[in-house]
């Protein structure tokens, strides 16, 4: 199963070659606004979203309040009685960037190799056993995005704004909405400049260390993760952006 680890309430289904293959709707979480807000809709709507599991991709890049949330989702589901899992890519971010360099907006491997390898993974374990459903925590002004998958907020009618206002309010998410209104991973190729300065702000340990990964790139491969090198983006960040940060 690769890195998929089960919590202990997983139990119910630790025998999958006893199910039958059938229908199975599962809500697919990251650790923001959109998948918590999308969760408590699904709670609150048991006879419109059926929902059987839970799965969040773990990431190592992501922010450390992200487990805070989870937290929250591994609580819900015990007292549900419904499997929560959380999956990791099969390759480590850092083994990523020793191969082919930090990710750019264009060099996204991130994506591709990394985070999409857990679906993958969830993807091939139940494949022979259910038809997975998922729940994705897509707005109804991100219908760019839709896909396949049921999108219960865009259902909903409810708009990134909205989610975004509640959002600043739920101290879980540690301020974070307050100042940013996406949530990527720590180190996003496509963060913007005041999400770096939260960064900074609240873990300045991982901002350096972004910085020094973003450094060594820039170096080797003559080439910008950024719009400029890394050093002229921290001293913008320390003269205009860091005092945003609430
Ligand atoms: S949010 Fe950014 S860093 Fe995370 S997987 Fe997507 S592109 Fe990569």
């Amino acid at each position: 199963m690769g890195r998929v680890v089960g919590f202990y309430f997983m139990k119910g289904i630790k025998n999958m070659n006893e199910l039958e293959k059938k229908d199975m709707y599962w809500a697919s979480v990251s650790g923001g606004k959109d998948s918590l807000f999308m969760f408590r809709l699904i709670l609150d709507n048991p006879e419109k979203y059926k929902l059987n599991g839970v799965v969040h991709f773990k990431l190592e890049i992501d922010f450390p309040w992200v487990d805070d949330v989870c937290a929250l989702y591994k609580e819900w589901c015990q007292k549900l009685g419904i499997p929560y899992i959380e999956i990791s890519p099969r390759m480590s971010w850092y083994d990523g960037v020793k191969r082919w360099g930090f990710p750019t907006r264009l060099g996204r491997w991130c994506n591709s190799n990394y985070k999409l390898d857990c679906r993958r993974q969830f993807e091939k374990t139940f494949k022979d056993i259910a038809n997975i459903h998922w729940y994705v925590g897509f707005c109804a002004d991100e219908t760019h995005r839709f896909k396949n998958d049921i999108y219960p907020l865009a259902i909903e009618n409810i708009n990134e704004s909205d989610i975004l206002e509640w959002a600043k309010n739920v101290p879980v998410f540690n301020n974070y909405y307050k100042t940013c209104k996406r949530q990527g991973c720590m180190f996003c190729p496509l963060s913007s400049m005041i999400e770096k300065a939260y960064l900074k702000k609240y873990y300045p340990d991982k901002y350096k260390e972004m910085c020094d990964y973003v450094k060594d790139f820039e170096n080797k491969k003559h080439k910008l993760v950024y719009h400029a090198p890394i050093d002229v983006i921290n001293e913008r960040i320390d003269k205009k952006w860091i005092k945003r940060v609430i």
